[in-house]
């Protein structure tokens, strides 16, 4: 017997998902109701009961984000090694490359929203939890490059878990590299928008991801530096329920504005054309 209401919520629940065919429904992740695939995909993940915003990986977020077939992508040729000759390394990485077709934890390249031009760089957590290693680290800076040659805006939208701990001291000297990036951009006038989606923590969180000239973020995200856990055995007091998350980050000056998954691509056409017009710098 059930002892209690959530339990039996479950089941209720979980018999649902049993009676219908594979792939015609799913269940939202945090309110547990169930929703049909179709309309799932429509709102573009996001829960339309409680407004959850579920986890996209890079094709799906460009996809929604950039203009149809204006993405060229850049550098899907690096790969990394496993210089440490690190355990199960070398198999994990198979392993997540023949999982997402990608081969590294984050897309880079050039594209356009609303007939803006960019550079972008899209992050994917379904990829060893979007960490960060050399090749992720290069890819980033190598994309900065580009718009600053081109003096095209850049914009990246961060997932990740913190630095790939497979590489060692090399994934965490991809802090260095990508925040020396950022700085050029920074110094030469050209735009830099970050995105943060959930989650956005450890090594990214405090390099690339937390050095926009604007930075935006999707609801409820997890975003911080050390995870919850964490921080609560290092201060030794109690946290705030919506600590390290978008709300926290912006209530604190961290963010500059949350913005629904929906308004994000007409957002960044706002920003880029506003760019553009040369009420910024030089672009
Ligand atoms: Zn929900």
């Amino acid at each position: 017997m059930p002892r209690n209401g959530w339990f039996s919520r479950r089941s209720r629940t979980a018999r649902v998902m049993e009676s219908v065919p594979d792939g015609i429904a799913t269940k939202c992740v945090k309110c547990n109701e169930i929703l049909f695939a179709r309309d799932f995909e429509r709102n573009l993940k996001v829960c339309p009961k409680c407004g959850h915003h579920h986890r996209l990986n890079a094709r799906e977020r460009l996809a929604i984000t950039v203009d149809e077939g204006s993405f060229v992508a850049m550098d899907e040729g690096l790969t990394s090694l496993d210089p440490l000759g690190f355990p199960e390394y070398a198999e994990k990485f198979q392993r997540a490359c023949a999982n997402t077709g990608q081969t590294e934890a984050i897309l880079t390249g050039t594209a356009a929203i609303e007939s803006h031009p960019c550079v972008i760089g899209v992050a994917d957590f379904s990829f060893m939890g979007g960490s960060m290693g050399s090749v992720v680290g290069e890819r980033i800076a190598r994309a900065m490059e580009t718009g600053l040659e081109r003096r095209l805006p850049v914009v990246m939208f961060t997932a990740s878990g913190g630095a790939r701990m497979q590489e060692g001291l090399l994934a965490l000297m991809q802090m260095a590299k990508t925040a020396a990036a950022a700085g050029k951009l920074d110094r030469a006038g050209v735009p830099y928008i970050v995105v943060l989606t959930d989650p956005t923590t450890g090594g990214v969180y405090a390099s690339y991801a937390c050095l926009g000239d604007i930075i935006l973020a999707e609801p409820g995200a997890i975003v911080g530096f050390a995870g919850r856990r964490v921080a609560n055995q290092d201060m030794g007091t109690r946290l705030p329920d919506n600590f390290q998350t978008s709300e926290f980050q912006a209530e604190h000056g961290m963010v500059d504005r949350i913005i629904p998954r929906k308004e994000i691509r007409p957002a960044l056409a706002n920003l880029l054309s506003f760019f553009a017009e040369g009420n910024g710098h030089a672009i």
